[in-house]
């Protein structure tokens, strides 16, 4: 099995954007908005505003206390619409259940749309006319042709259906030539399904779910999932020979990453798999960045 690592592309994608802005006259800008103090997506926030650093994007970060309401959400999103100087604006998801997510996702300016979660960046990715599209699947597109993996005429399989990852995923890989299923939580047999695809990615958000047994032997397998677990019988099960190290993280941080796809079991099954940590997540990040240098340079036209 071939680990399909995430790292050095990463770093490669993050290299050619921090050589296009020593071009440009003015930095891009990117505001970042979280709300709450979910500590995941700290860490998340945390994590992009350092790529901006690595790569000469001029960052903001907006940590709202959880009290904030939509109407003062929707006033600081504008107030960034407005502003010359920001060229891409992220909220960070989720929002507190009391904020209406779509009202302030639809808020944000769609020149300025770096997530590509706004409903004309949807429609232009249905249409096959993308602008900004959502970073993890484009991401792992990236991933898949750096490694040379075809996905024209590939049996694709997407499991989850989310906003974020598993229906633009879908539309990618339909805009390049795969056939596409999408499974998701009410699906008949599941691993009948699975099991016919080349090509398999799975977003769902349930730690180690999909086992050998829904897996083609010899496909190409892209874990999506970040699961924190915590329980050592658990990480012995899912890591089997491996176990020793992530016992030592677990100890180390009190829990250890985990993706959708059993780790141990894809090993014995699938040609080749993302790693989780190491794999799809540092591409996202990369993504991020490149479409906010997108961003400034179609601003700046
Ligand atoms: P989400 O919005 O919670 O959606 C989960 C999807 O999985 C839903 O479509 C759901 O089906 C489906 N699902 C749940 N249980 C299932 C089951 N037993 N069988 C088949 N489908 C099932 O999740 P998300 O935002 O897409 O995130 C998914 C995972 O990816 C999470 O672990 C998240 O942390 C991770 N993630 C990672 C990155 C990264 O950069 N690496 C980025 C984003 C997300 P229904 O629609 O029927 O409910």
């Amino acid at each position: 099995m071939i680990k399909l690592e995430g790292s050095q592309l990463a770093a490669r994608i993050k290299q050619n954007v921090q050589s296009a802005i020593e071009q440009m006259a003015s930095r891009p800008g990117l505001a970042a908005v979280r709300v709450g103090d979910d500590p995941a997506s700290a860490v998340y926030v945390r994590n992009k505003i350092r790529a901006c650093e690595e790569v000469g994007i001029r960052s903001e970060h907006h940590a709202l206390p959880e009290s904030t309401s939509t109407a003062e959400l929707l006033d600081l999103i504008r107030s960034l619409n407005a502003r010359d100087d920001v060229d891409g604006i992220l909220t960070q998801l989720p929002l507190p259940s009391h904020i209406d997510e779509t009202a302030i996702i639809e808020a944000i300016d769609p020149a300025k749309d770096v997530d590509g979660f706004h409903p004309i960046s949807v429609g232009r990715l249905a249409l096959g006319r993308p602008v900004f599209v959502p970073c993890t699947p484009t991401g792992i597109i990236e991933l898949l042709d750096d490694n040379g993996i075809e996905i024209r005429g590939a049996n694709a399989c997407v499991v989850g259906r989310s906003q974020i990852v598993g229906r633009p995923m879908a539309q990618l890989l339909l805009q390049r030539d795969a056939t596409v299923t999408i499974c998701h939580s009410r699906t008949r047999d599941l691993a009948a399904v699975t099991r016919t695809a080349d090509l398999l990615v799975v977003a769902i958000g349930r730690a180690g779910f999909i086992r050998g047994e829904h897996i083609k032997p010899g496909a190409t397998v892209i874990d999506v999932g970040m699961n924190r677990v915590s329980d050592k019988e658990e990480v012995r099960e899912l890591f089997g020979n491996e176990a020793e190290k992530r016992l030592e993280v677990l100890a180390k941080r009190g829990a250890t990453l985990v993706g959708d796809v059993h780790p141990a079991e894809a090993a014995q099954v699938a040609g080749k798999l993302t790693p989780v940590p190491g794999g799809v997540g540092l591409l996202t990040v990369a993504m991020l960045m490149k479409n906010t240098l997108k961003a400034a340079t179609l601003r700046r036209q």
